[in-house]
C-alpha cells in the first residue's frame, strides 16, 4: 500500500468538516478496497441529518490541538471498527468486548504516544461508548479524549500508535492537527506506526 501517511490535505479546516458530512466521496481517494464500508447506506446523498451515521467504518478522526504547553487528542471511532457491531451489546461476551477496548482506550500508557523529547504527561482521559439510534439504520462509536501536558511541546514532531494492532478493523485515521501556527489535516494509513508532524506545528 502506498505511504501516504505524509500527505497534507491543503483545505482548511472548514473545508475538511463539510467533507466529513459527506463521506462517500472519500472513496475517490482509493478506499474502495474496503468492500464492507459501502454496506451500511454511507454512501447515500439523502440530505438526512447525521451525527454519528456519518461516519465511514474503517475511518477514524483524530484531532489533536497544541496550545502551549497543553495537547489535548480526541478519538472517534465507529463502532464497527473496535469492536465489530454497533448496537447496544446484546449479550455478556458483547458487554466484555466493549468495556476492554473502553479499558484498553483509557489504558495509561496511551494509545497514541507523542515523542518521548516532547515530556508529554496524561493528565486526563475519558473514553465512551456511544449509540445512535437512527430510522432506519444504528450506528455507534467510541469516543476517547486524552488531555495531556507536554513540558517541551516544541518536541512533539511525531505520533506512535498502537491503535492499528489494538483494532485490525480500523484501516485509517483521519489526522486534524490545530495549533498557535495552523490547522492541518493528515491521512494516517493502518500500515504506519509512526507519523511526522508537519514541521509548522510547533
Ligand atoms: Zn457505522
Amino acid at each position: 500500500m502506498k505511504n501516504v501517511s505524509h500527505l497534507l490535505i491543503g483545505t482548511s479546516i472548514a473545508c475538511l468538516l463539510a467533507v466529513y458530512s459527506a463521506h462517500a466521496d472519500e472513496d475517490s481517494h482509493g478506499h474502495s478496497d474496503h468492500a464492507d464500508e459501502d454496506s451500511h447506506g454511507h454512501s447515500d446523498h439523502d440530505g438526512e441529518k447525521r451525527q454519528l451515521d456519518s461516519h465511514e467504518h474503517g475511518v477514524s478522526t483524530l484531532k489533536i490541538a497544541i496550545e502551549g504547553q497543553n495537547v489535548q487528542m480526541e478519538l472517534e471511532s465507529p463502532g464497527n471498527d473496535i469492536v465489530g457491531f454497533e448496537h447496544a451489546p446484546e449479550n455478556d461476551n458483547q458487554k466484555a468486548d466493549v468495556e476492554s477496548a473502553l479499558s484498553q482506550l483509557k489504558n495509561e500508557a496511551g494509545v497514541f504516544i507523542p515523542s518521548s523529547e516532547a515530556n508529554c504527561k496524561i493528565k486526563e482521559n475519558s473514553a465512551e461508548f456511544e449509540i445512535e439510534e437512527g430510522d432506519s439504520e444504528t450506528h455507534s462509536g467510541f469516543h476517547v479524549i486524552w488531555k495531556m501536558k507536554c513540558s517541551n511541546p516544541s518536541q512533539f514532531t511525531n505520533l506512535e500508535t498502537t491503535f492499528f494492532q489494538l483494532f485490525p478493523k480500523a484501516k485509517e485515521i483521519e489526522v486534524e492537527i490545530i495549533s498557535e501556527s495552523g490547522q492541518k489535516a493528515m491521512e494516517w494509513e493502518s500500515d504506519t506506526k509512526k507519523i511526522k508532524l508537519p514541521t509548522s506545528i510547533k
